[in-house]
């Protein structure tokens, strides 16, 4: 028994901790609590036990806390600790990060669900054995031998990028080192990190085959709170072994853990976009660096902030030059000019065209078609047309609640926002002028779809876009038929173009890529080289067939000339890095400088505006070194779902001062009068 001061943190926007008066079983820190707040009871965590007068709030204000949640393990000082850097990083209040992190079944006033989720816990460990022996290997080639030895062999803080081009068996390097690393470590537990999950369940099924007798536990956000609950249980207690999430998974409690695998580290989806705003990517290497462990960064194209610790030596490179299948070689990448009319007439004297289609691509789509092999179509545009437009007075289909076009749906008969979310019917006649000859503009994956169906009437083609895959299991399933060589013609969007090992695809056609070449955000060209790699990638996995077509990629351009092309063309992802580099290094950009971004929105701009314009004066009333405070400017995108916003980039060379000079700032925001809505990004992914 015990009469102490418990410092609890809550999930609260306050940025401070709480105490509360305790009497009764010995507390320990790390331990779940109920404690009345305000007029609710909330469960949250003790970060501090204390002597009983130690404390500054006035004894008639103290509080007793409820109760503790002594079932529960309490969770250890170097979670609290990795939790206590994210927040002081992210710039969050503890609490707002810890408690989110934990299945909503712990946190609950009731802990039926937990008790639950406990014994059916201890079932199901029952079932499973510490023998991490796996039920046979591939032999690795010599590559890949010495990836998977300079892994196993790190017995402290080793971060390491796995540089290797799409096909060269990187997956076959995390699970082999994985099974060296068990052996070493009977209790050890490794985490492996996806961008998402659902869109790679190939990684979840070798992992389970390979390691048939381990727990293996997923955690992501589309599982029902009872499973993440049990997931989390047991990653918690240590039982599962293999820990395989998204980036929310970074924050799990792992007792025991010995290696962290990111695959795809470039991804953007590690980036979380709303609340805490964190990297799961940046904040796995410091939970590497804290257990003194080995981290592995896999990627094809590395993103640009990891490539340049590996050239600077902070990183150690591992490199797969080559596809691991015996016979598998890298597609051959051919730019197809969109401009080039001429040719195209010629073309399609003798073959029927297809709407969005060169010629070219047609014929390739046939060579596939004839001999059986699989074809993939890549367009990152859902719906049928981004636009539908009157010609008799001009009038075009823009969202009245955003800066933005509703898009033309037609097998689902609406227009819909993709940013709003509004949907409307198709309009029969045009709303300004009575016209009835409404013309979509532009095309999307549906239309792909029916121009080619039109084309092709015996193949069968299928869509995966986000429009297909609406219903829970649909995108799985979609995947499978893919995979058991149901489909001839994949058309998709990104959805398509992440992780999939398709073994019979020898062609991909990649439709309109040319937009993203000159968005404004710095970081664009670097995501679009990363995606067009991957997509490409798909293509020639397998060993060629006898008889068979040669592994292709065709990418249809206006600008066969540009930089980014060309080095596409030559799988040459170490060059164009170099480049980009040196012009970030120019222009003071990261991964040499750091940046944080405050974002504002309200029902007008001028407020919005005017919040950031303060925000902005506060800066002289700091003192710091070499922090550039930017104007306030409106997104690109102003105004979504009747908001507008803009936003406030702030700018460092150094890190440290950065992160001082944002304490204070943000501190002083905090005490700004305004309507508008904000939060800040520390290191923005889009600008
Ligand atoms: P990556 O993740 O690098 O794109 P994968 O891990 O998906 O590549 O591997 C591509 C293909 O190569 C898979 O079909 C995999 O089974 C196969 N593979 C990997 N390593 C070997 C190996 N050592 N020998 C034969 N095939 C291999
Ligand atoms: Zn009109
Ligand atoms: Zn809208």
């Amino acid at each position: 028994m015990s009469n102490c001061i418990l410092k609890i943190a809550l999930d609260t926007p306050l940025d401070r901790c709480f105490d509360y008066r305790w009497s009764g079983p010995t507390p320990e820190v790390g331990q779940l609590v109920l404690v009345r707040f305000g007029r609710r009871e909330i469960v949250g965590l003790v970060v501090e036990i204390k002597n009983q007068g130690d404390t500054e709030v006035a004894q008639d204000k103290l509080k007793d806390a409820i109760a503790l949640r002594s079932q529960l393990l309490p969770l250890s000082t170097k979670w609290l600790a990795l939790c206590g850097f994210a927040a002081d990083y992210y710039q969050r209040p503890l609490g707002e990060v810890a408690l989110p992190s934990l299945p909503k079944n712990l946190r609950t006033l009731k802990t039926t669900a937990l008790d639950n989720a406990l014994s059916k816990l201890a079932k199901i460990v029952q079932q499973h054995q510490h023998d991490p022996q796996p039920v046979s290997m591939p032999v690795l080639n010599l590559e890949q031998q010495q990836a998977v030895s300079v892994i196993a062999g790190a017995q402290t803080y080793t971060p390491l990028l796995l540089y290797g081009v799409t096909g060269s068996g990187k997956t076959e390097v995390y699970l082999q080192a994985a099974a060296r690393m068990l052996a070493q470590h009977p209790d050890g537990q490794i985490l492996i990190l996806v961008p998402e999950i659902n869109l790679t369940p190939q990684l979840e099924s070798n992992i389970r085959n390979r390691f048939p007798k381990l727990m293996v536990a997923t955690l992501h956000s589309s599982l029902a709170e009872g499973e993440r609950t049990r997931n989390w249980l047991a990653a918690h207690l240590g039982h599962a072994r293999i820990i395989l999430g998204t980036r929310l998974a970074v924050l799990a409690s792992l007792p025991c853990l010995k290696l962290i695998v990111i695959d795809e580290e470039h991804d953007v989806s590690y980036k979380q976009q709303e609340g805490l705003r964190y990297s799961a990517r940046d904040l796995a290497v410091w939970r590497a660096w804290q257990e003194n462990i080995p981290i592995v960064l896999g990627s094809a194209t590395p993103a640009l902030e990891s490539w340049q610790h590996a050239q600077s030596g902070r990183y150690q490179q591992l490199v797969l030059r080559e596809r691991a299948v015996q016979d598998a070689s890298l597609p051959t990448i051919k730019l197809l000019n969109l401009d080039d009319k001429n040719k195209h007439q010629k073309a399609n004297k003798q073959d029927r065209p297809v709407e969005g289609l060169t010629p070219e691509l047609v014929q390739a789509l046939e060579a596939r078609l004839a001999c059986g092999e699989q074809s993939l179509l890549f367009l990152n545009r859902r719906g049928y047309a981004p636009v539908i437009h009157c010609d008799a007075c001009g009038w075009i289909s823009h969202c009245t609640r955003c800066t933005a076009f509703m898009v033309l749906h037609k097998p689902e008969h609406r227009l819909r926002c993709h940013h709003c979310s509004l949907e409307l019917r198709i309009p029969v006649a045009c709303p300004t002028c009575g016209n009835v000859d409404l013309h979509a503009l532009g095309r999307g994956t549906q239309r792909i779809e029916e121009n080619l169906q039109q084309r092709f009437p015996a193949a069968r083609i299928l869509r995966i876009d986000a429009d297909s895959t609406r219903r829970k299991g649909s995108a799985q399933a979609a995947f499978d038929r893919m995979h058991q060589g149901e489909v001839d013609i994949l058309i998709g969007t990104q959805m398509v173009a992440k992780g999939h090992d398709f073994k019979n695809l020898t062609l991909v056609g990649i439709l309109n890529p040319d937009t993203a070449l000159f968005a404004q955000d710095y970081r664009a060209s670097e995501r679009l080289f990363a995606q067009l790699m991957q997509v490409a990638g798909r293509a020639g996995r397998a060993a060629q067939k006898n008889g068979g077509n040669p592994s292709e990629v065709f990418i249809q351009t206006r600008y066969p000339h540009h930089p980014l092309y060309e080095a596409l063309m030559r799988h040459d992802y170490e060059h164009f890095a170099h480049t980009l580099l040196q012009e970030r290094r120019q222009a003071s950009l990261p991964p040499y400088a750091y940046q944080a971004m405050l974002r504002a929105e309200a029902s007008q701009l001028p407020i919005v505006l005017d919040f950031l314009e303060q925000a902005k004066q506060i800066e002289q009333t700091i003192a710091h070194q070499g922090i550039i405070v930017h104007d306030p400017i409106p997104m690109s995108m102003t105004r979504i779902a009747n908001l507008d916003r803009a936003q406030l980039l702030v700018e460092s060379p150094s890190r440290p001062a950065l992160q001082a000079f944002l304490k204070i700032w943000l501190a002083a925001l905090r005490d700004l009068k305004s309507r508008v809505k904000w939060s800040l990004e520390v290191d923005p992914m889009d600008i």
